[in-house]
């Protein structure tokens, strides 16, 4: 994925609002944007570290080409710390934020502020939320700690309360659509139901089409669809996807089952988040036991909040069960 910084349009105005803050030195130091993944609140943070750092920014925007914009763009710069779990979906460890604590209390190399982005705050485990507790009351002068979370009810209250929160804007739907239409050169239906798939979270959206994700869901619906059509089995599937990104498989099962009581609830046309699969749906929603698909909803959704809670499962007894119960909706 390109790691590209901007602004996103939806949060030009909090952009503005910060700029300003920090124009009459009323920058708090440390803030908790708030959001669902995916609107851009990473890119956000880095690029409100980048003004901070910059040594000649323009309105409030960093130049791009002075000494210290030069170390932020090979990611050398000395004074931006950025703290995340060393492995994806892993926890941020009590050693990661002990190195940030004396990186707080050391003089800013460069002579300016001091930055540091957790990303996401929810990913410390309690020893590291500990451990930072202390740098959030005592964060020393002219400096900034970002707290970036898609989850701030899974924060310890202590550290919540030494933040400025910030929820992060959402874009309006067509807003989103057309955004989509530019950066990614897709036609609006197409980038519509790419927004839709991505739970219209736009950065999502934009994860999916760049790292072929869009063709794992492809490869998930259609084993899905072979499993009712008895095409291939529950284990085939399984054995298929285990190595992939099973918060995300799950997800996107989860989304289907929803699908399914919409279609099997709604009066008129429902609205459905897989507007791509309306045959397979429609065929479940006409078939499947309602209370059995609500169990089906509550066990995925237990299973789930393991997998965000870094439980180590069983993959392939895990997918194997959970498209078990997936053909057991329609027999
Ligand atoms: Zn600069």
């Amino acid at each position: 994925m390109t790691d590209h910084v901007e602004i996103v349009p939806w949060a030009s105005d909090l952009w503005r609002r910060l700029i300003e803050q920090q124009d009459q030195g009323r920058l708090p130091h440390a803030l908790l944007l708030c959001g669902h993944q995916g609107m851009g609140k990473h890119a956000f943070a880095r690029c409100l570290a980048q003004a901070l750092l910059c040594l000649h920014p323009e309105d409030g925007v960093a130049c791009g080409h002075c000494k210290s914009c030069e170390l932020l763009s090979s990611s050398t710069h000395p004074d931006l710390v950025h703290l995340c779990p060393e492995e994806s979906g892993k926890a941020i460890k009590v050693d990661q934020v002990r190195d940030l604590t004396h990186f707080l209390h050391s003089t800013a190399q460069q002579g300016g502020y001091r930055v540091v982005i957790v990303d996401p705050a929810e990913s410390m485990n309690v020893n590291a939320a500990n451990a930072l507790l202390k740098s959030l009351e005592e964060p020393g002068q002219r400096t900034l700690i970002m707290l970036i979370s898609h989850q701030p009810g899974q924060l310890m209250p202590t550290i919540r309360s030494r933040c400025q929160r910030i929820d992060f804007p959402a874009p309006q739907h067509e807003h989103a659509v057309s955004w989509l239409v530019e950066r990614l050169g897709l036609s609006s239906d197409k980038a519509a139901q790419l927004l839709s798939i991505a739970q219209d979270a736009p950065l999502l959206a934009v994860k999916y089409q760049e790292e072929g994700l869009t063709s794992l869901r492809a490869d998930l619906m259609k084993g899905l669809i072979d499993i009712l059509k008895a095409r291939a089995t529950p284990l085939e599937l399984a054995d298929k996807l285990q190595k992939q990104d099973l918060l995300l498989i799950t997800g996107w099962v989860y989304s289907v089952l929803v699908d399914i009581v919409r279609l099997q609830t709604a009066s008129e046309a429902a609205k459905i988040t897989n507007t791509d699969m309306e045959k397979m749906l429609s065929a479940v929603a006409k078939k499947a036991d309602v209370t059995a698909l609500f169990v089906l909803i509550d066990q995925l959704q237990a299973e789930r909040v393991g997998l965000m809670e870094r439980h180590n499962p069983n993959r392939q007894l895990l997918l194997e069960t959970l498209f078990m119960r997936w053909n057991g909706l329609v027999r």
